[in-house]
């Protein structure tokens, strides 16, 4: 038994895709590049201007508290959260404070089968709806600072877990999951680089005598990665503090990615007073019961659902069931490739479909995605249809295309999305079965690489591979290399 338990939770917010503000008209768009464009007399607080509430924002804390396990009231409210900051134009924020939209959840991380670890199942406080801040530039040298009201007013969900996570392992694990749920709802892009997604880590350790320490709070994590590696260094730091009789302070730390260290930002000597109250100008949300049926149904299949599925249905390794989760448009376009399979299957009345789901697998993950990546293309704007990839694929399981014109043909498909059949047919890349052909070409070469061929009588395997090599080169690529091999050793057996 460790002598301190590290205690953490997490505060996490996330930037709700929708198309207007919270409380406004105005444009919420992630991507503007030119500041103070998107902004109006509401969210940027001038006098006499109200606020109405964004209804898609509501829908959408909604769907993510029920897929996160929490309880909805029947009705909740807004609060003024009050405080002084230069990218807040109100001198306070639009929250929520004793009545949020949603409390009490759950979510579990670790809980897939995959991983054949104990699944641990991580209280969610609450979630909530709120506006994000401005923001504010300090250009370099200037003895001024910029202010972008662009973000001001954009809804913002806020999450908070209870502290229920023991090691910057689980705390990246669940930020992770947090990420796939909100982009399997379509609720958020949460990108954490973007800013779209922010986590902040609460932590604490628990000596042996069983009381919670003092916690500290780490603000500006900019990736998962940090994530872990500031709880890592704080679980040390403040072990150290302990051991060595210095009390923790309760304070806010920054993290430093250079220096792969936390440091004190600011203080906290006793919580703030955001002198919080209902916020007068908005209605409270009542009915919430009658919504709630309604978005329940709207819920897709989460991703550890969607997980434990492939890894019964489809049988591969759990490390393509990662990748292939990790990405719901790629998932989606799998299915869709292996339902085509299936069908042609039927038809053929072939049995063993698991090798050919496999074989969809391998190229999906490894050409399909290198093709992709290269081009700069989601798999959503991929030019093949799901019908050809199946085609592809099947063209490969009757062998009537070689690897490397199967890396060719798949090309081709990627820039102009014809039918790989048409491709094959024109670029002459069906592959050569006929023994007579291939045998010919063998003779050649053996031939024309004699140095070779002594090699191999004296019992060098690495020859025979080398002549297989250039029958297929000799062949473009053409020659089926499991005849070529088969010719080959019966020919070499005859030279004497
Ligand atoms: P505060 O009032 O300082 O914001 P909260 O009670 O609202 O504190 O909790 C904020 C976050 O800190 C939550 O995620 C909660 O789980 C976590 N937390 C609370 N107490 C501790 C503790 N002793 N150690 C670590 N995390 C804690
Ligand atoms: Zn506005
Ligand atoms: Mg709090």
């Amino acid at each position: 038994m460790p002598k301190y338990q590290p205690v953490i939770g997490l505060e996490i917010h996330a930037e709700l895709k929708t198309e207007s503000k919270m409380f406004c008209d105005c444009l919420n768009d992630p991507d503007v590049n030119q500041a103070n464009t998107h902004i109006c007399p509401i969210c940027t607080a001038q006098p006499g201007s109200l606020p109405v509430i964004n209804k898609k924002a509501v829908e959408s804390v909604i769907k993510t508290a029920l897929a996160l396990n929490c309880s909805i009231p029947d009705s909740a409210k807004f609060d003024r959260k009050n405080y002084f900051y230069p990218d807040l134009p109100k001198g306070y924020q639009i929250s929520q404070y004793d009545l949020p939209l949603s409390n009490k959840g759950f979510l579990e991380i670790n809980g897939k089968k995959i991983y054949g670890e104990r699944s641990r199942t991580i209280r969610i406080t609450r979630v909530h709806l709120e506006e994000d801040t401005g923001k504010l530039i300090h250009p370099s040298k200037a003895q001024y600072s910029l202010v972008d009201f662009n973000r001001a007013g954009v809804p913002l969900m806020e999450l908070v877990t209870e502290p229920d996570i023991k090691s910057g392992d689980e705390a990246k694990q669940f930020c992770e999951e947090l990420q796939l749920i909100l982009r399997y709802l379509d609720v958020s892009e949460a990108n954490m680089e973007k800013g779209q997604m922010r986590c902040e880590v609460n932590i604490s350790l628990k000596s042996e005598k069983k009381e919670l320490g003092t916690k500290v709070e780490i603000k500006n994590l900019n990736s998962f990665r940090s994530v872990k590696k500031a709880i890592d260094y704080e679980i040390k730091r403040q072990a150290d503090c302990l051991d060595s009789n210095d009390k923790i302070i309760q304070e806010t730390r920054g993290w430093d990615e250079n220096k792969q260290k936390t440091f004190s930002q600011r203080i906290k000597e006793e919580s703030q007073d955001y002198r919080y109250f209902p916020e007068p100008d908005l209605p409270p949300l009542t009915d919430l019961a009658k919504m709630n049926n309604q978005i329940s149904k709207g819920i897709p299949e989460m991703p550890d659902q969607k997980r434990n599925r492939f890894l019964e249905q489809y049988k591969l390794p759990e490390k393509d069931i990662q990748v292939l989760i990790s990405n719901k448009k790629l998932a989606d376009y799998f299915e869709q490739v292996v339902s085509e399979l299936e069908t042609w299957l039927k038809i053929k009345g072939i049995e063993d479909k698991d090798r050919l789901i496999k074989l969809t697998a391998n190229y999906l993950l490894t050409e399909l995605q290198k093709l992709l990546s290269e081009s700069k293309t989601r798999i959503e704007n991929c030019h093949i249809s799901p019908e050809n990839f199946a085609e592809f694929i099947s063209m490969i399981e009757r062998k009537e295309i070689s690897s490397s014109a199967a890396q060719t043909t798949l090309k081709e498909m990627c820039q102009t999305g014809a039918d790989p059949s048409h491709i094959v047919e024109s670029k002459g890349l069906k592959q050569v079965s006929n023994e007579g052909e291939i045998g010919k070409i063998a003779k050649e070469v053996i031939k024309e690489n004699k140095k070779s061929v002594e090699d191999f009588r004296k019992g060098k395997e690495n020859a025979l591979q080398f002549l297989v090599g250039k029958v297929m080169a000799k062949s473009k690529g053409q020659a089926n290399p499991e005849i070529a091999r088969d010719i080959l050793t019966e020919l070499l057996k005859g030279v004497e």
